[in-house]
């Protein structure tokens, strides 16, 4: 079982051993966030969720993205066209596909989000396009 840390609003870096992680995330997070593993499309809890809220990185909890960011993409993957905030994410050139894609992690603890594309609605233009195991979503009360 994952148990995210609830304080979102540290700034510090998270650093943990593979084994740390291996411990406190379930298989499925472990893959995708640890080992840049992607979930099959129309498979995760949040692809076609409407919650209002904010999804919450699954590893350390930092929020990553609002509801109101969150729309549906068609990918089967859930899709936001821009980040809580700039700084809750980073990006870093993926080599390892037959395309060259920018691949997302959590500012925080380096957990892999999924890739940002270029073909998303405005007002950014932007897709970060998620992986479900990688979020928490924690509703608006
Ligand atoms: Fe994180």
């Amino acid at each position: 079982m994952s148990n995210p840390q609830t304080d979102n609003t540290s700034d510090a870096a998270i650093h943990k051993s593979d084994a740390e992680w291996r411990e406190e995330l379930n298989p499925e997070e472990y893959r995708i966030l640890r080992k840049q593993g992607t979930e099959r499309p129309f498979t995760g809890k949040y692809w076609d969720h409407h919650g209002q809220g904010q999804y919450l990185c699954a590893a350390c909890g930092q929020a990553l993205f609002e509801s109101d960011t969150k729309y549906d993409s068609g990918s089967g993957w859930p899709s936001f066209y821009q980040p809580i905030q700039q700084k809750a994410v980073e990006t870093e050139t993926d080599t390892s596909g037959r395309e060259v894609r920018t691949e997302v992690h959590c500012s925080r603890c380096g957990g892999h989000l999924g890739h940002v594309f270029d073909d998303g609605p405005n007002p950014t233009g932007l897709r970060y396009c998620i992986n479900s195991a990688s979020l928490k979503f924690e509703s608006e009360q």
